[in-house]
């Protein structure tokens, strides 16, 4: 069967998260990363194309997710989802209106919704008002955002500055009344010339009207929220099996390891509590600027160890060593030697054999992924909050089967390092 919902979502973490919720609910995700070239993966329902557009200029923006649309709709998927920031981040110039006026004009669409809402990380939205937890958009720290200053909670009118099409909105009532009296007033909204209609929703509950009211639209602009509600639309119309056990992962026995380059207090936690049990190689920041041969030495260190059990490798440091760090070296170039170092011991792991990697720290995890040449990731059984095991998908056909955990700084409880292997089968 095809793919039947395509996903483009303007950065990785966000897409990461609509990849989960949709595994969550029952449809088999992969999300790629940039991109994808070639055929899709097989058996899969649903695909997230991550771009790193929420910043980029315009024209850039509009351009990757035409090339992203061309790719999913060539794989087969039957409906579109534009996932941006539950926050709504973006600038007048966009680049949420011009990326979702192109989706909508190369996909012959005349009206769509956009609802960033989501409830249970208290995003809510309510006479087209966005709240942050408790307060306005306007009135929380997305003021002070050094890219996109979210300074208006009206997104009927932040959109409206940002798209040739009209806006109007679908309130609260609309939603609560359910998906029949949702799709009239699209309807009479469509009537009145609106192009797009800023969606109210307070509750998962309305969430999932606004998915089964937007059953047929080409397009929808959406955090993660309204994805809790699509994958119903597909069983609905027969396309997606009931009970699919759709986060299953084949098995990737084999050596394992830890790479850790996040320094933040959940992090910190995590490597104390996995080098108090197993082999733990420290990564010296500044034996890398004096040209050591630090990815050698934690190679040889793994190469000899990794037959017992997993091995760490970690950077992760207080907050006094990492300015001292800082200090020495300047900031930007300090981040990049580790993460460069690291994604280099990565490479020469997996090399040796590794099956089963964890990374810590987002801008890590990015650096590997790239060392890695990873083209995607499958999503599989969640290990902790937000962060699912994936199975790597290659560009090479002939790499060995690798499951990748991609943790941000912040996430897990403090034995991840020691529990995760136990979520894959
Ligand atoms: P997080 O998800 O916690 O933000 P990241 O990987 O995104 O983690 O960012 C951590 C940054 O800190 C990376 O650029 C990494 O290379 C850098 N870093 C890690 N360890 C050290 C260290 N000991 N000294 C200086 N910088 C470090």
């Amino acid at each position: 069967m095809s793919l039947l919902l395509g996903c483009i979502a303007d950065d990785f973490t966000g897409g990461t998260d609509l990849a989960g919720t949709l595994v969550r609910q029952g449809m088999r995700t992969v999300q790629m990363i940039g991109v994808p070239h070639g055929p899709p993966p097989p058996d899969v329902d649903a695909v997230v194309v991550a771009l790193k557009s929420r910043t980029a200029p315009v024209g850039d923006a509009v351009d990757t997710a035409l090339a992203a649309l061309r790719w999913l709709r060539a794989a087969g998927a039957r409906q579109i989802c534009f996932k941006v920031c539950s926050t709504f981040d973006s600038t007048p110039q966009g680049n949420i209106g011009p990326v979702a006026d192109a989706l909508m004009d190369a996909l012959g669409s005349d009206f769509s919704i956009a609802c960033p809402a989501f409830p249970v990380n208290g995003r809510t939205v309510y006479k087209g008002h966005l709240f942050v937890g408790d307060v306005l958009l306007s009135d929380s720290g997305m003021r002070d955002h050094p890219l996109t200053p979210m300074t208006d909670a009206n997104l009927v009118r932040v959109l409206q500055a940002q798209t040739r099409r009209r806006v109007g909105l679908a309130d609260f009532r609309d939603v609560d009344a359910g998906p029949d009296a949702l799709r009239r007033r699209f309807a009479a909204l469509r009537a009145e010339g609106v192009g797009m209609a800023i969606v109210d929703a307070i509750t998962d509950a309305h969430l999932q009207t606004i998915a089964t009211a937007c059953a047929d639209l080409p397009l929808l602009t959406t955090g993660s929220g309204v994805g809790i509600g699509l994958p119903a639309n597909f069983r609905a119309s027969g396309l997606l099996p009931d009970g699919l056990v759709a986060d299953a992962l084949p098995g990737a026995p084999g050596p394992s390891a830890v790479i850790a380059g996040s320094c933040s207090v959940a992090t910190r936690a995590q490597v104390a509590a996995m080098a108090a049990v197993h082999p733990a190689f420290r990564v010296d920041p500044l034996a890398l600027a004096q040209g050591e041969d630090v990815v050698g030495a934690a190679t040889a260190f793994a190469a000899e160890r990794l037959a017992a059990g997993p091995v760490l490798i970690y950077a992760t440091a207080t907050p006094e060593e990492v300015r001292a760090v800082q200090q020495r070296l300047g900031v930007e170039h300090a981040g990049a030697l580790v993460e460069n170092a690291l994604a280099d011991i990565a490479r020469a792991l997996v090399g040796l054999g590794v099956t089963r990697l964890i990374v810590a720290g987002g801008e890590t995890s990015g650096a590997v992924v790239k060392a890695l040449d990873v083209q995607g990731l499958r999503i599989g059984p969640e290990i902790a909050p937000g962060v699912p095991w994936t199975r790597a998908l290659p560009r090479r056909p002939d790499a060995a089967p690798l499951a990748l955990a991609l943790k941000s700084g912040n996430f897990g409880g403090t034995g991840f390092f020691l529990d995760a292997w136990d979520a894959l089968s």
